[in-house]
């Protein structure tokens, strides 16, 4: 593929996958991101002079925009990874997430299908819409069991069920209209680059300020944790290999509690001694109320993406977490720009591809 629409890219996975493929391969990258307050430029800092990253602002529900930049720039295809992602913001407020995972879902789609269909007959059969989900949509498992791509939906919370809806719509282009889609349903990622209100780097950046470390419930839930290179990895195999139609689960094999995060955390900070005097991180350790249905165990079946694509993830989670570690100690000033909000100010002379 030449040139690809990226929606999202200025996100946790998003900017890891546009990074991943600059160095990967020699395609053409329009990002489109709205910049909420999940997605950062600077994470895309060191691509300002890139000619192969246009990054343009703007939202995946306006059509206006996105038919005018499938003209301009014909895209070999999509990846889109846009959406409202955190668990607890869609408990407490759940209406952008219909309205930018269900809605924004919808008018690219309709926009894709308008493009794709005029294309030329070789364009049209190449031409990939890769869909980015998510394991939530499967729901909760008990201890024993695996997700696999035929586990029937369950999702419990406003932003699963939301991704569901999108994944149903996107499954729907394909048996309606014949677009080439794909979706893949990815367990919890973690590594650079990841907003501090997910687990991992909430944990990171709490125990540096020695403060309480909050763990839900008795800290029993269990997830899957794959590293986001893995996922990069496992995104471009199914966007070239993959056959359309197809529902592809991602995963690590790596079953943690989430109490088991939290101390693995800890022990790799008390060998790196960042906090100086502190001598055990695990004493900051807190349980907190529980979340409204928090889900017990989410634990992926990848073998599809192994057996038929090749794709294994290389990254152990020990490995995968000390490099996380250390990456967020040596990107404190990346925090601390979310932190003070100075994030939402940078705009690096990257908008709209300037
Ligand atoms: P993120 O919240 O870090 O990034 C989302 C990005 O989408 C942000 O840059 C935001 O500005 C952008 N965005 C939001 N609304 C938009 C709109 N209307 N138009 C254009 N851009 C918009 O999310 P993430 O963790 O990088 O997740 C990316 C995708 O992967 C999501 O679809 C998510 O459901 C899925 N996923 C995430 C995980 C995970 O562990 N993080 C696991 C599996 C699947």
């Amino acid at each position: 593929m030449q040139t690809l629409l990226v929606t999202g890219g200025a996100g946790f996975i998003g900017s890891n996958f546009v990074h991943y493929i600059m160095e990967n391969t020699g395609c053409h990258i329009i990002n489109l991101d709205k910049l909420t307050y999940a997605g950062n430029l600077t994470n895309l800092k060191s691509l300002h002079h890139q000619p192969r990253h246009t990054f343009v602002k703007g939202s995946i529900e306006d059509r206006t925009l996105l038919r005018q930049l499938l003209e301009q720039y014909r895209p070999d295809g999509v990846v889109h990874l846009a959406a409202e992602s955190h668990v607890d913001r869609s408990i407490n407020g759940p209406r952008t997430f219909i309205q930018t995972n269900i809605v924004g879902t919808f008018e690219l789609l309709e926009c894709v299908r308008d493009y794709w269909s005029n294309l030329d007959p070789d364009k049209k059969t190449s031409f990939r819409f890769l869909h980015i989900s998510t394991d939530e949509v499967y729901g909760s498992l008990g201890a024993e069991g695996y997700f696999t791509e035929a586990t029937r939906y369950a999702p419990n919370s406003p932003y699963s069920a939301s991704k569901a809806a999108s994944d149903h719509l996107v499954r729907a282009y394909f048996h309606t209209y014949g677009l080439p889609v794909l979706i893949t349903n990815c367990s919890n990622n973690y590594g650079p680059y990841q907003f501090p209100e997910k687990l991992i780097p909430l944990i990171i950046l709490t125990a540096l300020a020695g403060q309480p470390l909050p763990v839900y419930g008795d800290g029993s839930n269990i997830r899957d944790w794959l590293y986001v290179q893995d996922h990069c990895s496992a995104i471009l195999k199914v966007l070239t290999c993959g056959r359309p139609g197809e529902v592809y689960n991602v995963g690590g094999n790596n079953e943690q509690t989430n109490l088991q995060v939290a101390q693995a955390i800890c022990h790799l900070l008390n060998t790196m001694k960042p906090g100086g005097n502190r001598d055990d991180f695990c004493e900051l350790i807190t349980f907190v109320k529980d979340r409204p249905g928090h889900d017990q165990r989410y634990a992926i079946d990848a073998s599809k993406l192994q057996t038929e694509l090749g794709w294994a993830p290389r990254e152990s989670f020990a490995t995968g977490l000390a490099k996380t570690v250390g990456w967020y100690l040596a990107n404190l000033k990346w925090c601390e720009a979310i932190t003070t909000g100075s994030y939402r100010g940078e705009r690096l002379g990257l908008i709209n591809g300037q």
